[in-house]
């Protein structure tokens, strides 16, 4: 595109990447700065003892339809780099919810009658609870704590223990006494209550590197975009009508970074004060992902399984996900007694845990955790969200936390970098 401007993407995380890819499509000019050495951000792929893995297990659903399409976009195939399976959560000798190749709604109507492990009476109370959602568009009169929300619409029992709680939990990475109702509703509108492949869960067949980040850094490569790793920036200066960033000339910039670190970016800019003071207030939370490798005949009968606790909530078979057979990766969701316990601690509970639920197994040989303190922003009612604009012209915020209908997941990263790309070619 003659006539336009260069643009300076600060992060290459999936926001970042999402926002550059976008761009590039529409042949802007755009170099991506990253203060590490790999892209991805908190969904990069790592390696631990000669083993490639992820920073952290993630899971995705077919709501995601940006990702989905950005992945397509750049080259990554959706159905070559991620599992898709119909819904199914299971927690075995206790629950067990699977979504029939139905219609919708009749396959979540039919899954939840079906499920096993709980009463009619809670099955019946759960589809009427989606109704009544549905009827309201999936809109709270005002926000509220997810714990409060589901107490107000009767859900108790089983079906509040294994489906609303895991899901909230999982989805927003934030307990349902702290998690905010409405936010969690506009996940069920797009999962539970969309089409049916929207339920569906992707889990990855490759690390986390593969799926998204590296096609991402290629395609822009292709494109005439530039990616500089291992550089931090410390501060942007306004020049002329646009931006100096690490001494060159951008007519955009897009702080693509977690909220944690804009204020570091800002701070000598007075008009962005009420944007940091909003910032101050957030909270985070962490995740932990514990890497236990067993003998190789260890195989989980599902890629996916619920873990009762007290300190895992699922167990991932990495050998589903073009992992080596054996390798199982246990998730930790939000603040919990998992952070008071060493690597060896929480390996020894977690076997514990998974002999309680799938029966004897020889121990691990090799465990590793890592523990991403700050994975997300916590998830609060009524929780302030700034969108892709900022006090000053032709600075725009991208990252998970300014998709203000979502959680901190991949997918509001990535609708985040979308509508920053979209806002910067509005505002050309
Ligand atoms: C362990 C874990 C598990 C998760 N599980 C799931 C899941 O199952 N499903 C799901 O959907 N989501 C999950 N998430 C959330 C998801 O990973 C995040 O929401 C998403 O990756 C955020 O992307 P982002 O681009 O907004 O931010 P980030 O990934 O934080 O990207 C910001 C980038 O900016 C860079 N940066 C920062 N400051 C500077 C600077 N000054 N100069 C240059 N670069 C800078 C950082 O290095 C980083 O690469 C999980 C997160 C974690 C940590």
């Amino acid at each position: 595109m003659t006539g336009f401007g260069q643009v300076a993407v600060v992060g290459a995380g999936w926001a970042g990447l999402a926002c550059a890819a976008e761009l590039a499509a529409a042949e802007i000019p755009v170099t991506v700065f990253e203060a590490s050495r790999q892209l991805g951000g908190r969904a990069r792929s790592v390696e631990l003892d000669g083993r490639t893995l992820d920073n952290g297990q993630h899971l995705l659903v077919g709501a995601y339809v940006e990702t989905l399409r950005l992945m397509r976009l750049v080259g990554a195939a959706p159905d070559a780099l991620l599992l898709r399976m119909p819904l199914r959560l299971d927690y075995p000798g206790a629950f067990r919810l699977a979504l029939p190749r139905l219609p919708a709604p009749w396959h979540l109507a039919a899954g939840l009658l079906a499920a096993d492990g709980a009463s009619l009476r809670e099955k019946l109370s759960a589809a009427a609870f989606m109704q009544r959602l549905k009827a309201s568009g999936f809109r709270l009169d005002r926000d509220t704590t997810v714990a409060a929300w589901l107490d107000r619409h009767r859900q108790h029992g089983a079906i509040r223990r294994f489906l609303w709680e895991p899901l909230c939990l999982a989805a927003l990475n934030t307990p349902p006494q702290h998690a905010s109702a409405q936010v969690f509703a506009n996940v069920l509108r797009d999962s539970l209550g969309g089409p049916r492949d929207a339920t569906d869960l992707l889990v990855q067949r490759a690390d986390l590197g593969r799926v998204f980040p590296e096609q991402a850094g290629r395609y822009l490569g292709e494109r005439g975009g530039r990616i500089r790793c291992a550089h931090r920036i410390r501060e942007i200066e306004r020049s002329g009508n646009g931006w100096r960033v690490a001494g060159e000339h951008f007519e955009h910039v897009v702080l693509a970074v977690a909220p944690q670190h804009v204020p570091s970016l800002l701070v000598s800019r007075p008009a962005h004060e009420p944007l940091l003071r909003l910032l101050a207030d957030y909270d985070y939370e962490p995740i932990g992902t514990a890497y236990l490798a067993y003998p190789e005949p260890v195989r989980l009968p599902f890629p996916m399984l619920g873990l009762r606790g007290p300190l895992g909530q699922w167990v991932f078979d990495r050998s589903a996900q073009g992992g080596p057979a054996g390798l199982l990766a246990f998730v930790l969701s939000a603040d919990g007694d998992w952070e008071k316990l060493d690597d060896e601690e929480l390996a020894t509970s977690l076997h514990a845990e998974l002999t309680a639920t799938v029966g004897p197994l020889p121990p691990p040989h090799w465990q590793r955790s890592i523990r991403e303190r700050r994975a997300t922003f916590r998830c609060r009612p009524d929780l302030p969200r700034p969108g892709p604009a900022t006090a000053e012209r032709g600075l725009w915020l991208a990252g998970d936390y300014t998709c203000g209908e979502y959680p901190a997941t991949l997918e509001g990263a990535v609708r985040s970098g979308v509508a920053a790309a979209r806002a910067v070619l509005a505002g050309k």
